[in-house]
């Protein structure tokens, strides 16, 4: 591990200022990724800012009957929040879906938004990767890329984001409020995370020396019609080879509205809009979701090892669907 210098914030204030113009510097929360990504000499900030005694860490209603999650919030804090559990129980079966009890009494709810994949090469430093070294290359393009992307990747980079609770997140159209050197904005959760293009190395839309300070949840939570199917390697303590987010408004069998997110298969929550939109008006039934299923995966392409993916994700829709369907 390389040399860093560490200070504590004691306010938002100041962590913006430690963080202006020190572009080597790095916020630090729970540090359940931070901490792996510099041990393995793939993270070298100069400066750690440590956030955690900020006044983040609160779950409370907001102005547009929703409820606002601080940045700080646990994830374990956050899934077994009643509120969530009785508004968004998207939301915490997304979360508790994920990583181990350990793990998520310490991982943070901004954190999460910004943990960075899981590719094998990424985080083994002797191989190319543009990522991590940007020019190097890819290495999964030609190598095992088993759990790489089969939607939205480039000739640069095939990783996907390894998120459940930004699964969930994205399905629910919330949004994010950060804080930086120009102010303060929101960013919806489906525009937060960028797609590889030639610039894999830059994750999300933040601009330098921005701090996430909290999750908009909308007041509309889907408590009633949801499912998250998680389709992984072992049953827990893994990452999604595919997961799917679904929510669904229903009017007797008919579909008022449908959310549907899909985790695992991109470098960020793919929400596909005419998927969606195909299943409005129409029948709950297995035919409808086989049909949104197959517009979702319409551009879907594999890159050797992960082809089974595709087909993978047409079933996961299909069982979340209809699984949604059927939980009141
Ligand atoms: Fe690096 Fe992305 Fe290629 Fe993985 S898929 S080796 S993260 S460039």
């Amino acid at each position: 591990m390389h040399p860093f210098s560490y200070v504590r914030a004691e306010s938002v204030t100041a962590a913006l200022q430690a963080a202006a113009g020190n572009p080597g510097a790095k916020f630090i929360a729970g540090g359940t990724n931070l901490i792996d990504l510099m041990k393995e000499d793939v993270a070298r900030p100069a400066e750690l800012i440590d956030i955690t005694r900020l006044p983040l860490a609160d779950i409370e209603e907001n102005d547009e009957g929703g409820i606002r999650v601080g940045a700080l919030v646990t994830n374990s804090r956050l899934a077994y929040d009643g509120r969530i559990g009785a508004r968004y129980p998207l939301l915490s079966k997304a979360i508790l879906a994920g990583a181990s009890a350990q793990l998520r009494n310490m991982a943070s709810t901004g954190g999460n938004l910004l943990q960075r994949t899981r590719c094998y090469y990424f985080y083994d430093v002797a191989t190319p990767c543009n990522k991590r070294d940007p020019g190097t290359g890819c290495s999964a393009i030609d190598g095992v890329n088993r759990i790489h992307a089969i939607l939205g990747a480039s000739e640069h980079c095939i990783a996907t984001h390894p998120s459940d609770m930004c699964v969930a997140l994205a399905a629910l159209d919330a949004q994010v409020r950060v804080t930086g050197p120009d102010g303060e904005r929101t960013i919806p959760v489906t525009g937060f995370h960028r797609l590889p293009g030639d610039t894999p190395h830059v994750d999300t839309v933040l601009a330098p020396g921005e701090l996430i300070t909290a999750i908009d949840l909308p007041a509309r939570g889907f408590a009633g019609h949801h499912a998250y199917v998680k389709v992984r390697d072992r049953a827990s303590f893994a990452f999604a080879l595919v997961s799917v987010a679904a929510a669904l408004e229903l009017d007797g069998d008919t579909i008022v509205d449908a959310r549907l997110a899909l985790g695992g298969v991109a470098h960020k929550p793919w929400r596909d809009p005419e998927a969606e939109a195909s299943m409005r008006g129409r029948k709950a039934t297995e035919e409808t979701y086989g049909e949104a299923a197959k517009l979702a995966l319409r551009g879907a392409r594999g890159y050797g090892y992960n082809n089974f993916k595709i087909g993978l994700a047409r079933r996961a829709i299909v069982r979340a669907m209809t699984t949604a369907a059927a939980t009141s």
